[in-house]
């Protein structure tokens, strides 16, 4: 007779979604880019941050340069990666979009 629980389940921690002011849900244009991310034109809700594109080179020695953007709608701030010689850019939020 092996009846011995432990008598005390760990307690899992109390989520308080009010102490946690910077989820704001990410709005359906930036839930569109990030699901097609390689798109050239940003969508009418981001506006530029900056005027300069922080030119940099990758690991591999491929030069980029990178805009950042914030949305009006909904705050998300996108990074935009132009690789020289790729046809195709890469849209980086921040951080990851909430829904
Ligand atoms: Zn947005």
């Amino acid at each position: 007779m092996a009846g011995m629980k432990s008598a005390v389940p760990p307690s899992p921690p109390s989520i308080h979604p009010a102490s946690a002011p910077s989820a704001t849900p990410a709005c359906e244009r930036c839930l569109a880019l990030a699901a097609d991310p390689r798109r050239r034109e940003p969508p009418s809700c981001l506006a530029l941050r900056g005027t300069v594109p922080l030119v940099s080179q990758s690991a591999a020695g491929v030069p980029f340069s990178m805009l950042s953007f914030a949305c009006r709608d909904c705050g998300t701030v996108w990074r935009l990666y132009d690789r020289a010689n790729e046809l195709f850019v890469s849209w980086v939020p921040e951080r990851p979009l909430v829904r």
